[in-house]
């Protein structure tokens, strides 16, 4: 995942990388391959890289524990100036010496692969998720816990939609 950006004429550029995810440095997360997709404009002061990456991963799903696989595309952009200036808070923007002639897009590809891993992993966006009461999988089982008793975390709601019902 380098870039000899010496070896490129000032301009638009296309490159792309595929990899196998096992290789990257990625997490145990991802599988199969990491395809990334490079545009690199290239002018007097900076190299601006707008990154397109597919990465495929297996999660665990937070409701019914079941492993599922997700498709994960996503993009973002770097930007490398060869002038250091006082822009050095923003985290997109990176700064090259003289003597660099190479971009190593590794760290920002593997920082972008894990921050795109979903807060709240969903095998199905309708995933009824396991019973407190009794442990079966609601998506493959029914079991009879919610006609015995009512939870009571939810009775003061049942009462007002009692109250609306009535409207
Ligand atoms: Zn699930
Ligand atoms: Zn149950």
């Amino acid at each position: 995942m380098i870039i000899k950006f010496t070896n490129y004429a000032d301009g638009i550029h296309e490159l792309d990388f595929h990899q196998k995810s096992a290789e990257s440095g990625l997490s145990k997360m991802f599988f199969g391959d990491v395809d990334i997709y490079v545009r690199m404009d290239k002018s007097f002061h900076q190299i601006v890289l707008t990154i397109t990456m597919d990465l495929h991963a297996k999660l665990q799903c937070d409701r019914c524990t079941k492993e599922y696989e997700e498709d994960i595309n996503l993009e973002f952009s770097s930007i490398y100036l060869f002038e250091q200036n006082d822009r050095d808070d923003d985290t997109e923007v990176h700064f090259l010496d003289p003597d660099d002639d190479k971009i190593d897009l590794r760290p920002d590809v593997l920082d972008y692969a894990e921050l795109s891993i979903p807060m709240k992993k969903l095998c199905d966006d309708d995933c009824k998720g396991i019973c407190s009461g009794c442990g079966v999988d609601l998506n493959k089982y029914e079991c009879n816990c919610g006609d015995e008793k009512i939870n009571p975390v939810w009775a003061p709601l049942l009462k007002l939609k009692d109250k609306s019902d009535k409207k």
